[in-house]
């Protein structure tokens, strides 16, 4: 876990995030598992963030 990197991160995702639509920014679906899109990862359905790699869904804020 890399304090400080978040931002610099969420520019990334946002830049990548420009081409297309707000809804296909979310986890994928395994199942009954969540899927990190960045790394594939499976989390549990509470799971508001990916404990790999530190991807979470977009929020608007
Ligand atoms: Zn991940």
């Amino acid at each position: 876990m890399a304090l400080g990197n978040d931002d610099v991160f969420d520019a990334f995702l946002s830049q990548r995030g420009h081409r297309t639509e707000p809804d296909s920014v979310g986890w994928k679906r395994d199942h009954r598992k969540k899927q990190c899109p960045e790394c594939g990862g499976l989390h549990d359905p509470p799971a508001t963030e990916c404990s790999v790699c530190g991807w979470a869904p977009h929020e608007s804020s």
